[in-house]
């Protein structure tokens, strides 16, 4: 599809990959909606690039809807999701402190997989209302994963169960909702400069970029926009998961 004048909504676009997608959509000529928990951020990036900005927690049913209608008031349904909205989450399944709390294990479930799986429903019941369009798509819907779904490093485990569910969506997702023209993407980011990965220990990062291949350094997060608008563009990719690391894979630990 075409990136000019398409509706899209970029969950987490307040920071990161989220917000270098929001940018790269609306200099492309989209009109864009941001959801993010960080509603001063989204707001600041909307302003920037004439969107609307509108505090979400993904994971929440209410809040979820609500976004949807905002961003519909405001730009028409949405053609385009990318959720990138996620947490990063660490602790061993048994820390010194005992067994990992379930209540950790499941804000990230909430988060990262209901929340992704949420956002994904409700855009497709909008998109498949839609009139299809020259390419006879009515709706694209690009999610986030992680290479920690494939291998995930010790004290990923809530994590990676819950990249590992995102994953698992895109093929089925695609397959149901292919009889209404909407595609079902993931992205599987490697190491990506943003801050949930800046803030991490330098001793850490450096650990990470060391079983980088090649480029031998952290991504950034523009190369990740770059591949969701060349997702948008070509109409034959759809149900797979495309890794973008640099060819790393994550050590133990
Ligand atoms: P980021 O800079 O931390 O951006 C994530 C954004 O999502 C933040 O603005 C955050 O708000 C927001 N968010 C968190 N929980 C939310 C919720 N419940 N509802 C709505 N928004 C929420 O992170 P990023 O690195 O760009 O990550 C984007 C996605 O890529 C995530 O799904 C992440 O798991 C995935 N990923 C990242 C890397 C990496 O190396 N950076 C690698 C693989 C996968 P707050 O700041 O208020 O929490």
């Amino acid at each position: 599809m075409k990136v000019g004048g398409l509706a899209a909504l970029v969950t987490g676009g307040g920071s990161g990959m989220g917000e270098a997608s929001a940018r790269a959509l609306a200099a492309a000529g989209a009109r864009v909606a941001i959801a993010d928990l960080d509603g001063a951020a989204a707001a600041r990036v909307a302003r920037d690039i004439d969107g609307i900005g509108i505090e979400t927690d993904v994971g929440q049913e209410t809040s979820a809807v609500a976004a949807f209608q905002r961003a519909r008031d405001a730009h028409g349904p949405v053609r385009l999701l990318v959720n990138c909205a996620g947490i990063a989450t660490a602790g061993r399944i048994v820390g010194r402190e005992g067994p990992l709390a379930l209540a950790d294990f499941e804000r990230t479930i909430q988060v990262n997989l209901i929340g992704t799986f949420s956002m994904m429903r409700l855009a497709a019941a909008e998109m498949a209302a839609l009139d299809p369009l020259d390419t006879d798509e009515r709706g694209l819907i690009i999610n986030t994963a992680s290479v920690a779904a494939y291998e995930g490093q010790i004290g990923q485990a809530a994590y990676s169960a819950s990249k590992g569910g995102v994953v698992g969506l895109t093929v089925p997702a695609a397959r149901e909702l292919a009889r209404h023209g909407i595609r079902v993407m993931t992205i599987a980011p490697g190491l990506i400069a943003t801050p949930m990965l800046l803030t991490m220990p330098d001793e850490v990062k450096e650990s990470l970029v060391a079983t980088t291949l090649f480029p031998h350094r952290l991504g950034q997060p523009e190369e990740y926009a770059k591949l969701v608008l060349a997702i948008v563009d070509n109409v034959l990719l759809n149900g797979e998961v495309v890794r973008l690391d640099g060819a790393v894979r994550l050590a133990p630990k």
